[in-house]
């Protein structure tokens, strides 16, 4: 089976299991789990924040940090596409009664600040208050670049707006431009992280900030049902992902890069690829048989007019081959 759906798919290798297995543990909402302890420290130390938090899910971790800078009334700027606006069930609203305010990002997956600072309302009983920007780093594989990130850091702070960063795929920004997350993280207040994606991971994701933010974070956590008990087993992947799968994050993007070589020489139009991702098109009338036909040849891949293939750790370069004859061989049938 080759499945390019997402690198949500990746599953725990053999050296993360017994990573798992040899994991002490304790009982994380008494705080004395010690291996979640020694995840979130060090998620502090890479990020360069005071503290972090353990999440099962990126999805919680992106709600609490919503609830844990808004109150209800309160409102972020969001991007029309962001995991957390579009992707998270309306879970800001439902559940939090903030109010999100999309923008349309550019090309590059910024959100242009000139439309940021129109969507920020004044201060006025009419208006919900602007209290959060929200990014996405990587935004659908795009890496944000640093000096962007730089400038939006500087407006959040004359606007008096605290700054979000979902980073589900950050990494893949440290690889790709070859900094380290402290050089990300410093244009931001908080920070998510997944471990379940590239890093391979079974669960888990962490929340990054200061530590009375941290602190109003664990309470939201815990009303969200996400207090774990001898959580220091998921812990331990983590822990075993941030020492070895970080890296090889490049293998993934040079992976997705050949791919799309590949693919563009036999005729198929690749509309973007960067870090892990690849979108190509495929017109209206070859989806459903190209489709079934990855289906027959044990391929998942979710086709549509832009179909996005991720890479991952579980993909190598021999799938990926197999891939190429796969979609040579239906376009000449
Ligand atoms: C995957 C993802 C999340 C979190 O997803 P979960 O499946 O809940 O872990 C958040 N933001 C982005 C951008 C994502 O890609």
């Amino acid at each position: 089976m080759i499945d390019l759906r997402s690198d949500t798919v990746t599953r725990p290798s053999a050296a993360m299991l017994q990573a798992m297995m040899a994991a002490e543990t304790g009982d994380d909402v008494y705080r004395d789990d010690p291996t979640v302890n020694a995840l979130e420290a060090e998620a502090a130390r890479l990020s360069g924040k005071e503290a972090a938090l353990f999440f099962p899910t990126g999805t919680q971790a992106n709600l609490v940090a919503l609830l844990s800078h808004c109150e209800r009334g309160d409102e972020y700027i969001v991007g029309q596409q962001a995991h957390n606006y579009k992707y998270e069930a309306g879970g800001a609203a439902v559940l939090g009664s903030i109010q999100p305010q999309p923008i349309l990002a550019a090309e590059d997956g910024t959100l242009p600040l000139d439309l940021v600072a129109a969507a920020i309302k004044p201060d006025d009983i009419h208006f919900a208050r602007t209290r959060l920007l929200s990014l996405e780093n990587t935004h659908h594989g795009k890496v944000l670049p640093l000096d962007y990130l730089a400038r939006a850091y500087a407006f959040s702070r004359e606007r008096k707006l605290a700054l979000h960063i979902d980073g589900a795929r950050i990494f893949n920004a440290v690889v790709a431009q070859n900094v380290t997350l402290e050089a990300i993280a410093r244009y931001c207040d908080t920070l998510t992280i997944c471990l379940s994606k590239g890093l391979g991971t079974p669960v888990g994701s962490l929340l990054c900030g200061d530590k009375a933010y941290i602190e109003r974070a664990r309470r939201w956590r815990k009303m969200a049902g996400g207090g774990m008990r001898q959580a220091g087993i998921l812990a331990a992947a983590g822990l075993y992902a941030l020492q070895h799968n970080v890296a090889r994050l490049k293998e993934d993007h040079d992976n997705a890069a050949w791919l799309g070589q590949q693919l563009q020489q036999a005729g198929v139009e690749v509309v973007d690829q960067q870090t892990n991702m690849l979108f190509v098109r495929v017109p209206a009338e070859q989806v459903q048989a190209l489709q079934s036909w990855f289906a027959q040849r044990d391929v998942l891949l979710s086709v549509g007019p832009v179909t996005r293939i991720v890479t991952h750790l579980d993909v190598d370069r021999h799938a990926l081959e197999q891939l190429v004859a796969h979609w040579k061989a239906f376009l000449q049938r």
